[in-house]
């Protein structure tokens, strides 16, 4: 059952240049699962309100991340100005973006922001050892646009069955990419075994809409072996 509470933001983190994390300090057990969003209302006003996805683990407790590409909406600019201390609302858990425990390879795919629920899951499955089998491919328009890097690197060094695939469109010297787009080919190539995985797929609604018409039409995976979650808005 979701609940609403009034919280103080405890830390502000700039990702990259135009993405923050909100760390927001929750009072008692953090309940929520893994991938799951919330609903972030700044002042009372009706139109500064905004889902967004967790993009911490319920392991990592005694804080809620979430994390907002800054745009030139009123919200992003009111979110932006915010610092430690300040208060926002919070409405939380929601969706059905959640790990299927009984599935033991797991591909995600994932563009720009969307990556935030995934980020959240894949720090869980390490920190929990499940053991699932993780093949993340994520994608960008470039270099500067990535967030979570040292997280992947690290979740990926204590745990070697998470395998990260960077794509970018623009080719950036020194960081190793496939420069292009999530494509067919990037998917045979990258999860070569698709047919055993359950696939969560979240970004932009018109990339989410793609991969999955790519997943279910051209390479057969089954439409119950496809989870996704559409960033509306972007
Ligand atoms: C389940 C869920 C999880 C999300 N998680 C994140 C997250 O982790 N990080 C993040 O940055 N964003 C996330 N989003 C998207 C977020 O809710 C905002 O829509 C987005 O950040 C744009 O908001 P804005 O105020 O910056 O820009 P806006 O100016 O509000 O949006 C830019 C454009 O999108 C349109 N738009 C805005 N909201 C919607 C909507 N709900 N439906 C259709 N069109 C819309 C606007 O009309 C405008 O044209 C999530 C969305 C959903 C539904």
């Amino acid at each position: 059952m979701p609940v609403e509470i009034k919280v103080k933001i405890k830390e502000v983190i700039q990702r990259n240049y135009n993405v923050k994390s909100f760390r927001l300090e929750i009072p008692g057990i953090l309940d929520f699962q893994a991938g799951q969003f919330l609903l972030v209302k700044l002042k009372d006003d009706p139109q500064l309100k905004r889902y967004l996805s967790i993009s911490n683990s319920p392991t990592e407790e005694r804080y809620l991340e979430f994390t907002k590409k800054l745009t030139q909406s009123n919200f992003s600019k009111t979110l932006d100005n915010l610092k430690a201390g300040d208060q926002v609302t919070v409405a939380y858990p929601f969706g059905k973006f959640i790990l299927d425990e009984s599935s033991p390879k797991i591909a995600f795919l994932s563009g720009g922001i969307g990556i935030t629920p995934i980020r959240s899951i894949c720090k869980y499955v390490v920190d929990k050892n499940l053991g699932s089998d993780i093949v993340l491919v994520y994608s960008n328009r470039s270099a500067k646009d990535v967030i979570f890097k040292e997280d992947f690197d690290a979740l990926a060094k204590s745990y070697p069955r998470l395998k990260v695939a960077y794509v970018l469109s623009e080719a950036e010297l020194g960081f190793k990419c496939i420069v292009g787009r999530i494509d067919l080919q990037v998917i045979k190539n990258e999860v070569p075994d698709y047919q055993e995985r359950k696939f969560y797929l979240c970004g932009p609604p018109q990339m989410v809409e793609g991969l999955h018409k790519l997943l279910v039409e051209e390479l057969g995976v089954a439409k119950e072996m496809v989870v996704t979650e559409n960033f509306q808005g972007y």
